[in-house]
């Protein structure tokens, strides 16, 4: 392995040489399902023909071309991602840490723009993910991700997660200018909020003049069924919106969505990027919708979630020893563990699975949207008979 890179990251041994569909392939020709696609970031899967067409077709006319000129890609998808979506606007990025900065600045901009100067701290939840920059790690919900890292930045506030009265007592303050939340927390451990708690915390931001952000980095982009996880529920639109990963298919994008209410502080030359919504990313982005959005494909995930869902609660009854909970929604689901699950996952990486973790005890499962019933057979009876063999282990 090089030693030339920073060791931020503990790679696996394997190496990975192409993809196609749901499997990935190594460099001995071994094939591997694909349980997390890059922590749900190839929503269609690897070398999905519609992206590779978009893609290639697009890098013989024009890779890049600054936002000082049109990019008609990005007029296109911007228009509609509003029309499918509670956004007027769209401002484009490349990465999810960007989309949640741009939305931290869009909404402290709006309350500045008021003459609401005070207005500045982001209200973020324990557990929670937004992203590596210094104003992802300051609003998350992790201190692990700040250590080491300088002084915490003021205008950030985490509160218990799931503790109403906390939040109650917060949103109330004169400086709290947004409410960021994940509607399915990720790396915190694939946590679905409930419905009833994200429309009283569009009521409370709403009463209280706040406005309400939500991070759909991971759990949008058709993962639990619907375009954006939010939607499946009503009175519960937030006035931002970041997203990334699986909006992209696997090329490097995120968006943030907002309405023009809550853009209302952003005038020309407020907030910017290089590559944010530039053509290759675009083309892409287009084509990852087109197909997201075909008739029917949708309800496809949401069948073969309930697929997995079945699969998965079978193993906790099974193996009440060590899963303990089935958790998160569609196709962005957990085991909650009884131990760390990192054994478990290099056992079925070594059994031909790729899955992450997520928390400390939570194995976390992320397909691709185009997975059918029978690789969530496949994928379940190897984390049976991994389980099993735990067991098997433990006894002997
Ligand atoms: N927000 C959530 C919920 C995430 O899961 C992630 C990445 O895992 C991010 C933000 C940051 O996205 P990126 O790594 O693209 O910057």
């Amino acid at each position: 392995m090089s030693t030339a890179i920073l060791p931020v990251y503990g790679p696996s041994p394997i190496v990975f040489e192409r993809g196609e569909g749901v499997r990935l392939y190594d460099d001995a020709g071994k094939s591997y399902l694909d349980f997390i696609a890059g922590i749900a970031v190839n929503s269609l899967g690897h070398a999905h023909p519609s992206l590779v067409k978009a893609l290639n077709e697009q890098a013989g006319k024009l890779w890049h071309l600054s936002n000082m000129y049109r990019i008609s890609g990005q007029e296109r998808l911007a228009q509609r991602y509003a029309d499918l979506t509670f956004a007027d606007k769209v401002f484009f990025t490349n990465s999810g840490a960007e989309a949640i900065e741009a939305s931290i600045k869009i909404a402290r901009r709006y309350h500045w723009a008021k003459g609401e100067t005070e207005r500045a701290t982001i209200l973020s939840f324990t557990g929670s993910f937004h992203g590596r920059t210094y104003a992802g790690i300051n609003a998350g919900g992790q201190d692990k991700y700040r250590e080491g890292f300088g002084p915490r930045l003021p205008g950030f506030a985490t509160l218990p997660y799931g503790d109403h009265e906390a939040l109650r007592g917060a949103i109330v303050e004169p400086h709290v200018a947004a409410v960021l939340i994940e509607p399915v927390q990720g790396e915190g451990g694939v946590r679905e909020v409930p419905q009833q708690c994200l429309q009283g915390l569009r009521e409370l931001c709403t009463e209280h003049g706040v406005l309400l952000i939500y991070d759909e980095v991971q759990c949008g982009a058709g993962r639990t069924g619907q375009l954006f996880h939010h939607q499946w529920m009503t009175g519960a639109d937030p006035d931002i919106l970041a997203a990334a990963k699986g909006i992209g298919g696997g090329f490097p994008m995120g968006a943030c969505l907002v309405t023009d209410e809550a853009a209302s502080g952003m005038a020309k030359g407020v907030h910017g990027s290089t590559f944010g919504g530039g053509p290759l990313a675009m083309a892409v982005g287009n084509a990852v919708l087109d197909v997201i959005m075909e008739d029917g494909f949708l309800e496809t995930v949401r069948r073969v979630s309930g697929t997995l869902t079945q699969g998965l609660e079978s193993l906790k009854d099974r193996y009440p020893e060590l899963v303990v909970g089935v958790t998160g929604r569609g196709l962005l689901r957990g085991l909650r563990m009884t131990r760390d699950p990192l054994p478990l996952r290099a056992t079925l990486a070594e059994r031909g699975l790729l899955v992450g973790t997520a928390g400390d005890n939570v194995l976390r499962l992320a397909p691709p949207l185009i997975v059918t019933d029978d690789d969530v057979r496949e994928a379940v009876d190897a984390i049976d008979q991994a389980l099993n063999a735990m067991i098997t282990a433990a006894g002997s």
